[in-house]
């Protein structure tokens, strides 16, 4: 952070909504007003539907500022909006940002926030329309809406799964949860002698996925492109089990998922063993991967494996079979994300 530090009223309200206004660069032609006005204007794209979607961070409830650069946050409020949009198969568009904070927060923390929130847009191809800024008594809450646009037979709700059915999840999963403890380990080790610097080295590819996590978008056009239509799609926020089972409940539908299929870093693996945590266990109900869990038909079975992108888990059965994880041993047991969530004493 820089060493300046200039009071929000120094600015005012509007001072401050002019100076993240100057920074905003549109680049969508549908925009007809932004920033500016009582609300942004834009124009629908011929054909395609229009999903929207909402997500707030609270700090202390979401993320903690003594490890979360502001900048980081920035860019992961956004990631965490657009993962939703992407789990509807859908592209995302526009977004507003409301932010609440305290006087604690000087201009330059706003405006180190609001680089990674339009660095997010830059990444993205998503354009910041408009927000709203108001005070709060402590802390910062940043609440972010996105707009994507989709082809009508292209949605893809959580639904929409059928018996039969492959369960594929993208990219690796329970790696954002193990750099949370390593930070919460650092900081405890910190709070209790603050000569100890943080020893967080090698972890990068962790540290990431907690800190900077980058929403698939990337799959939403890689199945564009095999012409794979997703038959039930969600995205990885609360951890792969509660969102299977919200496939599972939506469709009305049971699932098996192999635990000897389930994507996990080594080096999380490992991690997982340092913390005394089982690696499965983390994988299932870790939480914050923002990766991509669906279904396909199993004639698709052969555009998706080998993809070193995706991983087929499992599949989905009758729903008087149940949900189930089939362990290494192949014995059967429930899946459960309660049990899990208990367990990790994990927060919304
Ligand atoms: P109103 O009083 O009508 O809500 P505001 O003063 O809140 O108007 O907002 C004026 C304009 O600035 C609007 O276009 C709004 O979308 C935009 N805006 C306000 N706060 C933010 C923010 N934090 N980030 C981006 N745009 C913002
Ligand atoms: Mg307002």
């Amino acid at each position: 952070m820089s060493t300046n530090r200039t009071e929000i009223n120094q600015l005012g309200e509007f001072g401050l909504i002019n100076r993240i206004r100057e920074q905003v660069t549109l680049t969508s032609e549908n925009i007809i007003k932004g920033i500016g006005d009582d609300a942004a204007v834009f124009t629908p794209t011929t054909g395609k539907k229009m999903v929207m979607s909402t997500d707030t961070l609270t700090e202390g409830v979401h993320f903690d500022l003594t490890y979360t650069p502001l900048k980081h946050l920035g860019y992961k409020a956004v990631m965490v909006n657009l993962s939703d949009i992407y789990a509807m198969n859908a592209e995302a568009r526009y977004i507003t940002a409301s932010i609440s904070f305290s006087n604690r927060f000087p201009v330059e923390a706003i405006d180190e926030l609001y680089e990674g929130i339009l660095l997010a847009c830059k990444m993205y191809k998503v354009d910041l329309v408009g927000g709203d800024t108001t005070s709060s008594l402590s802390g910062l809450t940043i609440g972010i809406t996105a707009v994507g646009e989709v082809d009508e037979n292209k949605v893809t709700y959580r639904n929409g799964a059928k018996e039969g059915d492959l369960l594929v999840v993208s990219g690796d999963v329970g790696s954002a949860y193990i750099g949370l403890q390593l930070l919460e380990r650092e900081k405890s080790v910190f709070k209790a002698n603050d000569k100890i610097q943080p020893d967080l080295e090698g972890f990068d590819y962790v540290l990431e996925r907690i800190l900077k996590p980058e929403a698939r978008k990337d799959i939403v056009k890689l199945l564009a492109d095999m012409e794979v239509t997703p038959t039930s799609m969600i995205d990885v926020s609360d951890g792969l089990a509660s969102e299977a089972i919200h496939i599972c409940q939506e469709s009305k539908l049971g699932v098996d998922i192999y635990e000897d299929k389930l994507p996990i870093d080594p080096k999380t693996v490992l991690t997982a063993q340092d913390f005394n945590l089982p690696a499965t266990t983390i994988a299932l109900s870790g939480g914050e991967d923002y990766e991509l869990l669906f279904t396909v038909k199993q004639s698709d079975y052969e555009k998706v494996k080998g993809n070193p992108h995706l991983t087929v888990i499992g599949h989905m059965k009758d729903k008087g079979a149940g949900m189930n994880l089939v362990t290494r041993d192949g014995k059967s047991t429930p899946l459960t994300a309660q049990g899990w969530d208990a367990f990790l004493n994990k927060e919304d």
